[in-house]
């Protein structure tokens, strides 16, 4: 698999002449990863001090960072081009997929991910419910779940979460005349949450809502939706202002996971990771497999959820 090593680093979103749909492999999703990126213009409403996506005048050359409606038809025909592409094994005729073994030459999601926060994006309901449709009548995409990749920001607003109750197969598998890879499997929300204490908050999201709001959005939304939560768990060597995990952030993050387990929070698994590709700074390093291990068990303590790790 070291082989594969550039594969699973890279997430290049520019693919041919596609604006919206861009295929990755994908470590967690165990195959080709379709991701859907609304937001060609880079846009977020947070500013994660280890994004990858460049927003500094020379990431920007060529970007136009105002944000223009989606156009969900190219969107939608974008995806289904390149369903038939894998389906008839052209994405693996040339690099860098040609790398890819047998195994994972298949859709393992429909991932609404990108360049910045997709439920921030105006068309969001609008473009998801086009997916859902599509995925649900069309032979070879039917068995795909969709994945929505989000800083939970979206998901505080109870219209949004209502919608995706209704559109997604989340607290219930995929129907069989829907055609599930494999029994049981359903659509999931992956729900990032990076902090547990203001001061962390501040510095490894940089958002600009409260942190108080924040954990209160979080909460209510945690209530109403099943989720994955993904974590990332980094150093920040900063010579006057180190980061670590172990410690406060630590115990931060067991309490609150734990407390919103306590209350009811429906949620299914707990990915820890790491920087697996370049960080946009050298401050930002990766912490190693056996350090998520020991944080996984210290947060196993007291959380009640499957935890997973992916150094
Ligand atoms: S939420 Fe995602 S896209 Fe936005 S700044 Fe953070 S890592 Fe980057």
């Amino acid at each position: 698999m070291e082989t594969l090593a550039p594969l699973w680093q890279s997430h290049e979103r520019a693919f041919g002449k596609n604006l919206y749909v861009y295929p990755v492999l994908s470590r967690r999703a165990g195959g080709i990863s379709v991701g859907i990126n609304l937001n060609p213009d880079k846009g977020c409403n947070f500013d994660c001090v280890y994004c990858q996506v460049d927003r500094t005048p020379s990431g920007m050359d060529g970007i136009d960072p105002v944000h223009r409606a989606v156009d969900i038809r190219r969107l939608t025909e974008e995806l289904l081009a390149l369903q038939e592409s894998v389906h008839r094994d052209d994405l693996f005729r040339n690099p860098p997929f040609d790398k890819v073994p047998s195994g994972l030459r298949r859709m393992a999601d429909i991932a609404f991910s990108g360049d910045g926060e997709p439920t921030a994006v105006p068309e969001f309901s609008n473009v998801l419910k086009a997916v859902a449709d599509l995925r649900n009548t069309t032979t070879g995409l039917s068995h795909v779940p969709i994945r929505i990749i989000t800083n939970g920001t979206g998901l505080f607003k109870s219209r949004i979460r209502n919608f995706l109750r209704e559109t997604l197969f989340l607290d219930r598998p995929l129907p069989a005349d829907v055609k599930p890879a494999s029994e049981g499997m359903s659509d999931e929300i992956w729900f990032k949450i990076d902090a547990a204490d203001p001061g962390s908050f501040s510095r490894i999201d940089r958002s600009a809502l409260s942190f108080d709001r924040y954990r209160m959005s979080v909460s209510e939304a945690l209530r109403e939706l099943p989720v994955t939560l993904q974590t990332m768990v980094l150093d920040i060597r900063d010579l006057d202002n180190s980061f670590r995990p172990e410690g406060a952030w630590a115990k931060a993050m067991r309490d609150w996971v734990t407390t919103l387990l306590r209350e009811g929070a429906n949620i299914r698994q707990w990915h820890l990771y790491t920087v697996a590709r370049k960080p946009p700074s050298s401050e930002i390093v990766a912490v190693s497999e056996e350090r998520l291990e020991r944080l996984s068990r210290f947060f196993s303590e007291t959380v009640s959820c499957p935890i997973a790790v992916f150094p």
